[in-house]
C-alpha cells in the first residue's frame, strides 16, 4: 500500500476500566467517518448511546450504526454472537425503525458457542468468592477455545458436511468437560449445528473480507475508526490481571483485530471519565464506599452507574491518575477525552488520587495487581465548582474551578485533553 495516499484510523479506547463512554465518543465522531470497526470483544460489555433516536445500549453493534453512510464492521478479532446480533439488531429497530444499519461481519470472526455461556457460568460457580465477575457471556471458554485452536470461523458454517465434523470434534471434548469437571448436562452437537445453519441467510447477506476492505478504503484516503471494547485496565497484559478480560483491549491490538497495518493508526484517542467506574472484580484503589459511593453512582452515567449489559451497580471512586496515566500510556494515547465532568458538580471539593502508598511507600508508578490490593490512595483536593455546566459548548465559558479540574488531569497525565463531554446525549460535548 502506498503510505502517502493512505486514509486516516483512529483508534478510540478506553484508559481505564471500562465505561468511559467510549460510545458516545464514538457515536460523535462517526459523524466524520466512512467506517466504523470493532476489533475485539464480544457481547459481553455494552456502550450507552443518547441521540436524536433514542437510548441504546449496544454490545456488539459497533457505534456508528446510526449513521446511514457509515460501514460498521466487526472484525475478525471480535467474539460473534450471532443469536444475541439478531436480537441487538431487533432491539435498535425497535427504536428506530427505518434506519439502514450498513453492518459487515468479517469472515474470519469466530463464534462464540453455546458451550462457551455454559462453561463461563459453570465455572464462576465452582470459583465461588474468588469468582472474577465474569457477565457470562462466554468470553473466556470462546478465546480459550480459539487460542487452542478449537474455535470455529464464521466462513466454516457454509459447508455444512465440514462444520458437522468440526462441531461432533470440538463437543467430543467439551462433553468430557460438562460431564466429568462440572457434572453437568451435555450439549447435543447437532443443536448446535442446525442453530448456525439457520444463520447461513443472515451471515451470508453481512460477510466480508474485512481486512481487504479496509485496506482497499484506507488506500483510497477513507477515515475508519477503530472502536475497543472495556478499558486498558482489562487488557489481559497491561491490566490488573487475572481481573481482565480475554481479548486485548489496547489500540496495538486493534491492527490485529480489524486487519489494519499498524502504520494506518495514526491516532489514538483514549476515554477516561471525571472520576472512575468499574465492573466486576479486581483492585480498584480510589474506590468510595457508603454514602459517598451511592451518591456519586446516582449521579454518574445518564441514569447512574449501572451495567449496560447487566443492570450490575457499578463499582465506583474518585478520579486516579495513577491508574489513568499507565492505562493513557498502555494504549499509546495521542489524545484523551474527559467524559462526565457534569457528574461532579455536586462535590463542594473534588479528591484526585495522585499518588498511592503501598508497603509505606509513597509511589506514582501503577503496580502488580496483588500490591495493588494493599495501596492506599493519596489525594489532592481541588475545589468543587458547584454549578450545572451540561449547557456549556466551550471551554472558555466553564466556571474556573472546573478549568482548573481538566487542566490538572492533563497536566498529570501529561497527554492533551482533546474531547470533553459534559453530559450524555450526542451534542453535550464542549470544544477545547
Ligand atoms: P462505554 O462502554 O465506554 O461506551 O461506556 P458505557 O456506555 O458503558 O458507560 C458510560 C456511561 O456514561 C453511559 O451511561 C453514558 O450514557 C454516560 N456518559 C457518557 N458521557 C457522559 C458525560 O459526559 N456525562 C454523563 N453524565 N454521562 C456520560
Amino acid at each position: 500500500m502506498n503510505k502517502q495516499n493512505q486514509g486516516k484510523a483512529k483508534a478510540i479506547v478506553g484508559a481505564n476500566w471500562g465505561d468511559e463512554g467510549k460510545g458516545k465518543i464514538t457515536d460523535i465522531l462517526a459523524a466524520d467517518a466512512d467506517i466504523v470497526v470493532r476489533f475485539q470483544g464480544g457481547a459481553n460489555a455494552g456502550h450507552t448511546i443518547l441521540n436524536k433516536y433514542g437510548k441504546f445500549a449496544l454490545h456488539q453493534l459497533p457505534s456508528g450504526i446510526f449513521y446511514d453512510d457509515v460501514v460498521n464492521i466487526i472484525g475478525n478479532g471480535c467474539a460473534l454472537n450471532i443469536d444475541a446480533l439478531i436480537k441487538e439488531i431487533e432491539k435498535v429497530h425497535e427504536g428506530a425503525p427505518n434506519l439502514d444499519i450498513k453492518l459487515l461481519i468479517d469472515h474470519r470472526v469466530q463464534l462464540t458457542l453455546p458451550h462457551h455461556m455454559l462453561l463461563d457460568s459453570l465455572e464462576d460457580t465452582r470459583r465461588g468468592e474468588r469468582e472474577f465477575g465474569s457477565t457470562k457471556s462466554g468470553i473466556a471458554p470462546f478465546y480459550s477455545d480459539k487460542y487452542i485452536k478449537e474455535g470455529i470461523q464464521l466462513n466454516e458454517i457454509f459447508d455444512g458436511t465440514h462444520l458437522k465434523s468440526r462441531l461432533k470434534y470440538l463437543y467430543e471434548k467439551v462433553n468430557l468437560i460438562l460431564k466429568h469437571v462440572y457434572n453437568a448436562d451435555e450439549v447435543d452437537y447437532m443443536q448446535v449445528y442446525e442453530n448456525l445453519c439457520r444463520h447461513t441467510d443472515f451471515a451470508g447477506k453481512h460477510l466480508t473480507d474485512a481486512s481487504l476492505y479496509l485496506r482497499k478504503h484506507i488506500s483510497c484516503g477513507k477515515n475508519i475508526l477503530l472502536e475497543g471494547q472495556l478499558g486498558a485496565l482489562r487488557d489481559p497484559d497491561f491490566g490488573i490481571y487475572p481481573y481482565v478480560t480475554s481479548s486485548h483491549t489496547l489500540a496495538g491490538f486493534a491492527a490485529v483485530g480489524a486487519g489494519v497495518p499498524p502504520y494506518a493508526i495514526t491516532d489514538i484517542l483514549a476515554v477516561t471519565k471525571a472520576y472512575s467506574s468499574c465492573v466486576g472484580a479486581g483492585p480498584f484503589v480510589s474506590e468510595i464506599f457508603d454514602k459517598p459511593a451511592s451518591e456519586l453512582r446516582e449521579k454518574g452515567g445518564d441514569a447512574g452507574e449501572y451495567g449496560a449489559t447487566t443492570g450490575r451497580p457499578r463499582r465506583v471512586g474518585y478520579f486516579d491518575v495513577v491508574a489513568t496515566r499507565h492505562g493513557a500510556v498502555s494504549q499509546g494515547a495521542t489524545g484523551l477525552a474527559l467524559t462526565g465532568l457534569d457528574v461532579l458538580s455536586y462535590m463542594d471539593e473534588i479528591p484526585v488520587c495522585v499518588a498511592y502508598e503501598i508497603n509505606g511507600k509513597r509511589t506514582e508508578d501503577f503496580a502488580y495487581s496483588y500490591l495493588l490490593d494493599r495501596a492506599k490512595p493519596i489525594y489532592e483536593y481541588l475545589p468543587g465548582f458547584k454549578q450545572d455546566i451540561r449547557h456549556i459548548r466551550k471551554f472558555a465559558d466553564l466556571p474556573e474551578k472546573a478549568k482548573a479540574y481538566v487542566r490538572f488531569i492533563e497536566e498529570h497525565i501529561g497527554i492533551p485533553i482533546v474531547m470533553l463531554s459534559n453530559g450524555p446525549k450526542r451534542d453535550e460535548i464542549i470544544e477545547m
